[in-house]
């Protein structure tokens, strides 16, 4: 047999290598963003362009390149930063495998101006998919500009498969806060579609946090600081009371890396334990030093993972420092200026005796009634009579429940032998009240010609909203209450960005905006089936289910917020419903074009058949 193992083309192995590297636009912020750093910049400008699938340029103000390191550059395992293997264990810079420009050019149009500092001239240098397609000296300022025109030109399955405008927009952002983070005696720049999105100078790490996560942060901050022999720890956490549903603001940098290590955050989340509710997760920024040599960060293209000599140390260590921060933080609270003044005892009562708390409960309590506090669920269209046709499911049933609305033992049922079908939607009236009862404040419970039926509150209720909503974002008519007072919401930059773009959205869906402020957003009107006290909820998670959006899942843009919306809104387990409001939410669910399932492809009903118990009792 012959021979038949042949070397690659080098175009077709920078694409293979490209795939490893640059998977998406954020990828390519953070080569570029690395490179400027490790070329000594104190001044780093990022200009993105239709969420990086149009332009990418970062200009740096750092060592700038000779002529022939400029095309150079562009090779592959073509490094300045490593010279011998040994060099691999003592690093102190970002990149060193080489890779990066050559990916990058292999799959976009990059051009290169660059020049050092003592040069009158420098160079201009284009490529195109790995070819150089033009080289001259040129005027240049001192320092590097890359700009990456058109990512993946040339590979369109790699183009369709990015993500909309604000989730890779999301991923950048994500990237810059990282780099910034770690470097806050470099100041950095960073315009979007010719915006301004941060414009950081200059400062120290908690100086850094504020200015890109918003003034209200500082007061949030917990200092974290400890030096061992083969650690030193320094940075922040989030005081307990700020932890989050969703993974917000957890950084780990080592020497100056972000890296994602889940051992770690382990490690601090069982610091937090007790003070905060196992389904939350804790805030941090936190920068580890540690010995070059005792890391490897050679593990992956990307370098986000590393891989430590002493694992168990380092975790016991963090663990401990956090703790020991945060007792600080809730003993000695006279030492915290940041400290809530409302959790002082005023002094005439420490004398007080303690008195037992009073409970009040609303028997009255609707969360379906329309008062201020509580409100109507109600669909903005009439009842359609040829799509309500359930109603015949309750055929054949004994009108003899008890008036409250529970169950009475006495109640008999008669069970029709004939099988349930489709006839038995015949046009009756909607449900009686005294048809269902709640189970564990979870099921509502109702018996029907062939058994029972069992219907999931949460879910019915998120099945009816994502369906008034969805009709009101594509109709454009979303029904919407004024306030009295504008809410006046906190939200960081990037997740203004997120609500900035889906604004228009979100209007139809009944929310109306004041003012989009630098951290804080206010809202004048919201959805007539929001509450109030719901809204800021409500739009964080949709900003999470945004950036946690599930690639190729075939949903639209305002599927999902729709989606995320009616989950968030929904009436919870766990909530017990009257008789009136057990009527209102089936009756409405059995309006719904598809009643069975939700949103998520859950079921929603389960129908229970009679003749199953029989066998039961035999
Ligand atoms: P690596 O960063 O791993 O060395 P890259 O492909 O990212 O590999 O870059 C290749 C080389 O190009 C670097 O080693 C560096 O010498 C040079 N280079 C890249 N970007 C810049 C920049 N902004 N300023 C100065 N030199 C740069
Ligand atoms: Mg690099």
């Amino acid at each position: 047999m012959p021979d038949i193992i042949q070397l690659l083309p080098d175009h077709v192995a920078n694409q293979i290598a490209a795939g490893e590297v640059v998977q998406r636009p954020a990828s390519v912020v953070k080569e570029l963003l690395e490179n400027a750093i490790d070329a000594k910049s104190t001044s780093i400008t990022l200009v993105v362009k239709d969420a990086g699938k149009t332009l990418i340029q970062v200009t740096d103000n750092g060592t700038g390149m000779s002529p022939s390191d400029a095309l150079l550059s562009f090779e592959r395992h073509a490094t300045s930063k490593i010279k011998i293997a040994e060099d691999l264990f003592k690093l102190n810079t970002k990149g060193f495998r080489g890779e990066a420009l050559a990916s990058i050019a292999a799959i976009a149009h990059v051009s290169l101006k660059t020049k050092l500092h003592d040069q009158q001239i420098g160079t201009k240098i284009n490529v195109e998919g790995n070819k150089v397609v033009g080289q001259e000296q040129a005027v240049v300022p001192e320092g590097t500009t890359i700009a990456v025109k058109n990512l993946f030109f040339n590979i369109p399955a790699r183009r369709n498969f990015l993500k909309s405008n604000p989730v890779e927009t999301r991923h950048i952002i994500d990237e810059f806060h990282r780099v910034a983070l770690a470097h806050p005696d470099i100041a950095f720049t960073m315009t979007h579609n010719d915006d301004l999105v941060f414009n950081l100078p200059l400062s120290n790490v908690r100086q850094r946090i504020v200015n890109i996560f918003g003034s209200k942060t500082n007061e949030k901050l917990v200092p974290v600081a400890e030096t061992t022999d083969i650690l030193k720890i320094d940075g922040f956490v989030l005081k307990p009371d700020f932890a989050k549903k969703s993974r917000g603001q957890q950084f780990f940098f080592v020497n100056d890396r972000f890296i994602k290590s889940p051992y770690l955050n382990h490690a601090v989340n069982a610091a937090f334990e007790g003070l905060i509710k196992p389904s939350l997760h804790p805030g941090y920024f936190l920068f580890l030093e540690v010995d070059p040599k005792s890391i490897d960060i050679n593990i992956h293209p990307t370098k986000t993972e590393i891989k430590f000599d002493d694992e168990h140390a380092l975790y016991a260590m963090v663990r401990a420092t956090i703790k020991h921060s945060l007792g600080q933080f809730s003993i000695a609270p006279v030492l915290d200026f940041n400290r809530e003044s409302s959790l002082d005892t005023p002094y005439d009562y420490s004398n007080k005796p303690p008195v037992t708390p009073t409970i009040d409960v609303d028997k009255d309590f609707n969360p379906f009634s329309a008062t201020p506090k509580q409100k109507n669920i109600d669909f903005p269209y009439k009842r359609d009579k040829s799509s309500a046709h359930w109603d015949s499911l309750y055929v054949g049933l004994n009108d003899t429940q008890a008036t409250d609305g529970s169950y009475s033992p006495e109640t008999h049922l008669s069970f029709e032998s004939e099988q349930v079908t489709g006839s038995l939607f015949q046009e009756q009236g909607p449900v009686s009240a005294q048809l269902t009862f709640q189970l564990q404040n979870k099921y509502i419970i109702s018996p029907i010609k062939s058994g029972m039926m069992v219907i999931h509150q949460h879910l019915a209720h998120q099945r009816i909203l994502y369906e008034e909503l969805l009709k009101n974002i594509t109709v454009h008519q979303g029904v919407s209450q004024q306030l009295l007072f504008p809410l006046e919401l906190p939200f960081s930059i990037p997740d203004m960005e997120v609500l900035q773009k889906i604004q228009e959205q979100l209007e139809y869906t009944g929310f109306v905006f004041g003012a989009f402020g630098e951290d804080t957003l206010s809202i004048t009107g919201i959805p007539a089936a929001l509450l109030e006290d719901q809204a800021c909820m409500v739009l964080e998670q949709l900003i999470q289910d945004i950036i946690d959006e599930v690639p190729d899942a075939g949903f639209s843009q305002n599927d999902l917020l729709v989606r995320s919306m009616a989950k968030s809104m929904a009436i919870k387990t766990g909530v017990a419903l009257n008789s009136k409001e057990r009527e209102h939410l089936v009756n409405q669910l059995f309006m719904c074009k598809e009643p069975s399932v939700s949103p998520s492809n859950q079921a929603v009903i389960i129908t229970l058949d009679a003749n199953d118990f029989d066998k039961k009792f035999i």
